[in-house]
């Protein structure tokens, strides 16, 4: 499962006011960027990833980042408040990863749960902290900052800068510049509560990293500065290998110690960022940043689709979106005859670029009724789809994968007979593990397989967000990813 979700509505959802505004940002970041056309000259240079500009959003929700400069307020640290006991280790842990399908080229959109869960829970404001005690950012003024976060300071959609410095790099650390993070529905998700309340906030998301290191612990061995690396999902597991068979078998993603990247460490929406060494991936040199979302939106499709298909199988891939769109790639780059599955007839061109020999409107009968009884194997990238009518697609004996992460509370509902009749498997999968990671990155070289994305500056983050969460103005082509380089002309970081 995923980084994928529910067919609900967020547009009842009132971005909610910032709670921490005594933060500028004195430069002004968004102007002193490289000139898109350049940006899109460079990057077309490369071949990889797609990506294509994204429009200059309607002012719905202006951007907290744009605000900030205009703000000529002292900077003050975030301040510690009364925290919430921290929730122990909760079931929050076992969906760290997950992405929603947009709707447009998501497919989906999101719901009611999202003002639910921005209503429920305002007791663990800058409990973030708290929760992690000496091991935590600090807060500070731009001056001293070794980095600049942008953080949901509470339940809602608005994100505003955090300057802060980093705890003591440990021995087995590394810290990277950021160069380029990946904005994963699930980030959305996470900062509403619309996955579990007890969030703590302030909460930097991104899960999808790519960066150069900028210093290595005493006992890192792997790595240098100068590398470039990658960070996905996971930042941690217990690691007791004589104990743990999932940690032992390099299935950390099931270890019941497994530690997401965010919440309420700080990911990846920031200009640097820090964690545990042997969860970074070594890239090339030439590897894309623009490429990000990799490691969630990737490490969420690949892993199933490299365990369960084989050349010569009919896959269909639900959900033509973030997720689904790297599905198609990869399902056809495995040799597999692919047909896309979609419940918008606007998705068909797109869909056969990304691979897909054949679709099928879900929504279009006759072209359901064709399709009844064809496919090996379907993996399903959204939540919002009827299970019995994806299974009727399946040959008898066909499985069902399923990988977009619902929102709290979802259940599934389908004709159990139909299932026992055609003796098909209903699966999910989990966002995958380092070993997974590794083969997907192999996999993605000597394929050239990479992303369709939409790239937004640092500054811009709140219209990257805006895009994904109400599709203001327009929901992301596939992936949004956020660039540093240009924010970083505007600022030095501190020792
Ligand atoms: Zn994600
Ligand atoms: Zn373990």
């Amino acid at each position: 499962m995923g980084c994928g979700t529910s067919k609900k509505s967020f547009k009842d959802v009132s971005p909610t006011k910032v709670v921490q505004k005594e933060v500028k940002l004195s430069n002004n970041v968004a102007s002193a960027t490289p000139s898109s056309k350049n940006q899109e000259q460079q990057i077309s240079s490369q071949k990889k990833p797609e990506i294509s500009k994204p429009q200059q959003p309607q002012s719905k929700n202006p951007s907290s980042a744009q605000k900030s400069a205009k703000e000529e307020k002292s900077l003050e640290p975030a301040k510690k408040a009364a925290a919430s006991p921290v929730p122990a280790e909760n079931s929050k842990k076992l969906l760290n990863s997950h992405e929603v399908p947009q709707k447009g080229h998501g497919e989906t959109s999101i719901d009611g749960h999202l003002s639910e869960g921005i209503r429920s829970n305002k007791a663990n404001l800058n409990n973030t902290y708290e929760a992690l005690k000496d091991r935590s950012p600090q807060p500070c003024t731009l001056g001293d900052a070794q980095g600049v976060a942008m953080a949901f300071y509470e339940p809602g959609t608005t994100l505003s800068p955090l300057p802060f410095r980093h705890p003591e790099l440990l021995d087995r650390e590394i810290r990277i510049n950021v160069t380029h993070v990946g904005c994963c529905q699930g980030d959305v998700l996470w900062g509403t509560q619309a996955f579990f309340p007890g969030v703590h906030y302030p909460l930097v998301p991104g899960h999808e990293i790519v960066g150069i290191i900028d210093k290595v612990g005493e006992k890192v061995t792997k790595y240098q500065p100068g590398d470039k690396v990658g960070f996905g999902v996971w930042r941690d597991c217990c690691e007791q290998y004589d104990s743990c068979l999932h940690c032992r078998t390099g299935n950390e993603n099931s270890c019941s110690k497994r530690v997401g990247t965010y919440d309420p460490h700080f990911g990846g929406y920031a200009t640097s960022f820090q964690a545990k060494g042997n969860f970074f991936y070594k890239l090339d040199d030439s590897f894309p940043g623009e490429a990000a979302p990799l490691f969630c939106a990737g490490m969420t499709v690949f892993p199933p689709l490299q365990k369960d298909v084989v050349g010569g199988m009919k896959v269909g891939v639900v959900g033509i979106g973030g997720l689904g769109h790297l599905a198609l790639k990869f399902a056809r780059a495995m040799g597999t005859e692919v047909t896309a599955i979609s419940t918008s007839s606007s998705k068909e061109t797109d869909a056969k670029e990304f691979g897909a020999h054949h679709f099928i409107n879900l929504k279009d009968e006759k072209q359901v009724k064709n399709g009844i009884g064809s496919l090996d194997y379907i993996i399903n990238t959204a939540t919002s789809y009827d299970i019995g009518q994806c299974c009727s697609l399946l040959k008898p004996r066909g499985t069902l994968n399923l990988c977009g992460a619902p929102t709290a509370g979802e259940n599934l509902n389908f004709n159990l007979l139909q299932i026992l009749i055609n003796q098909q498997r209903i699966q999910a999968s989990l966002v995958g593990s380092r070993l997974d990671g590794e083969a997907m990155l192999d996999f993605v070289r000597i394929k050239n397989i990479y992303p369709t994305v939409e790239v937004y500056k640092f500054a811009d983050v709140q219209n990257a967000i805006n895009s994904l969460a109400f599709g203001n103005p327009h929901y992301p082509n596939y992936r949004a990813v956020l660039e540093m380089g240009s924010f970083m002309k505007t600022f030095t970081p501190a020792n």
